[in-house]
């Protein structure tokens, strides 16, 4: 088999790992116009700085003695299969580079003969390109469960990220359609490269020129909607998988029906939106000072597919608004929909030159048509504004509930910057105690 069909076969299999920022969409080019995407090759990363950098995404082999139910690579599977050399890996990502199609390198395995023998393949294609070529540009590298911790340090001296991943959001679905990867063999090398990477961050400030271990962190992907853990506690697992681990990134990816196994959802892929409100509670995990159990609750499992959860807990917690921006400390600003962490330091430091209104809140980047139920401006509500559960409720949901249903979006009870001032006035404090006046 030469090369470029390695590659294909390749390439194409790594697309269901999407431990990386982009990947996985596909569009045909049109008639008319530029670009097309396909789901295989190519995936995005951000670098520290907020770089986007373009990697090679590849397997260095889909062949696996390992028979993850979930896994198009599984051995039972009936797939053509492919194994680069460590060179051929090298070689193939130097080449990409040097016609600047990519900046770097994403490669994953299924493991081969044994988890040490694919962790040695692995780390031999990251020696040559770093020490034969010099190839200094970024590379993220999966660690194979159950390799030895040597091997692993010896990857994450020359990889500037890796990761291990977690693949389902429980123990008990793990053993069922996972039984060769046990629990264990996921997170002891997790809280291995933890230590690590803070031994070589005190090395770095005690010695000299220590080798780096893992700069860029280490992330990990779960599968979801595969098996019938909740919204809630896959948010509780990521949120503890933070504290523990110190990851920089949990990936989700929606189940894509690959599997035959009777406990597998059959011919129904998992909803895109799911994996994207994930994303959106993961953030308010990581950036917004949320805990899980704030953003859902035994009682309340599942993400509100019509709104994102900090527009859900907003709408549910009308106690701790409305916020008046003037006065209210970052930590409340925060939780304001429509006000993100920019937002956030640009009223902070507005509103030291003098009272902010809703005008400079547009100037300001604020997305009003989210936060203007939520807050006041020395006192006023923007014009048309109720502050009533079932009014923000509708308002806030109405376009989604209409695309749900396939319908056009349409006009509700707007609100407006530009129209006549007549402003709502708080008059009491709490809901329900204002009263619409002009001024
Ligand atoms: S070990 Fe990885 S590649 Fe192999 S079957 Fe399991 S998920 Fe797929």
């Amino acid at each position: 088999m030469d090369i470029m069909e390695k590659l294909n076969i390749l390439a194409d299999s790594a697309k269901y790992d999407v431990a990386c920022t982009s990947s996985g969409a596909k569009r045909n080019g049109k008639k008319g116009s530029l670009g097309n995407t396909i789901a295989a090759g190519c995936c995005h990363s951000f670098a520290s700085d907020g770089r986007c950098i373009s990697l090679l995404k590849i397997l260095l082999s889909n062949s696996c003695i390992y028979d993850c139910q979930y896994c198009a690579n599984r051995r039972s599977n009936d797939v053509p299969r492919a194994t680069f050399t460590p060179r051929e890996v090298a070689d193939l990502t130097i080449g990409f580079y040097r016609r600047n199609y990519i900046e770097g390198l994403f490669l994953s395995s299924g493991v081969i003969k044994s988890p040490d023998y694919t962790m040695e393949m692995l780390y031999g294609a990251l020696k040559l390109l770093r020490e034969e070529y010099n190839f200094g540009g970024y590379i993220h590298a999966k660690t194979i469960p159950g390799a030895s911790q040597e091997l692993i340090t010896k990857v994450g001296h020359l990889a500037d990220r890796i990761s291990i991943n977690l693949e389902l959001p429980s123990e008990a679905s793990l053993n069922l359609l996972a039984p060769d990867k046990p629990k264990v063999n996921i997170l002891r090398p997790m809280r291995q490269i933890k230590s690590s990477i803070e031994e070589n961050r005190h090395d770095l400030v005690v010695y000299r020129k220590p080798p780096k271990f893992a700069p860029a962190g280490q992330s990990t992907q779960m599968i979801i909607g595969a098996t019938p853990e909740t919204d809630f506690h896959i948010v509780r697992l990521a949120q503890s998988l933070y504290r523990k681990y110190s990851l920089k990134r949990v990936f989700y990816s929606a189940y894509i029906p690959i599997g035959t196994h009777e406990l597998l959802p059959q011919n129904q892929p998992v909803p895109l939106l799911r994996e994207h409100r994930l994303y959106q509670a993961d953030w308010l995990l990581r950036f917004y000072g949320f805990q899980a159990d704030e953003i859902l609750t035994e009682a309340h499992p599942h993400l509100d597919p019509f709104l994102d959860p900090k527009c859900n807990w907003a709408v549910n917690h009308l106690e701790h608004f409305p916020v008046e921006i003037n006065r209210a400390d970052k930590e409340m600003l925060l939780r304001v929909p429509g006000i993100g962490l920019k937002s956030v330091e640009r009223i902070l430091t507005a509103r030291r030159m003098g009272p902010l209104n809703f005008h400079h809140l547009k100037k300001l980047g604020i997305v009003l048509k989210r936060a203007a139920y939520f807050i006041t401006c020395s006192g006023k509500y923007m014009e048309g504004v109720k502050f009533d559960y079932s009014f923000i409720y509708n308002n806030l949901t109405h376009d989604v509930r209409r695309t749900a249903q396939g319908l056009p979006k349409s006009s509700v009870e707007q609100i407006s910057l530009f129209d006549p001032p007549a402003q709502q006035v708080l008059t009491g404090g709490g809901v329900g105690s204002w009263q619409s006046v002009n001024v």
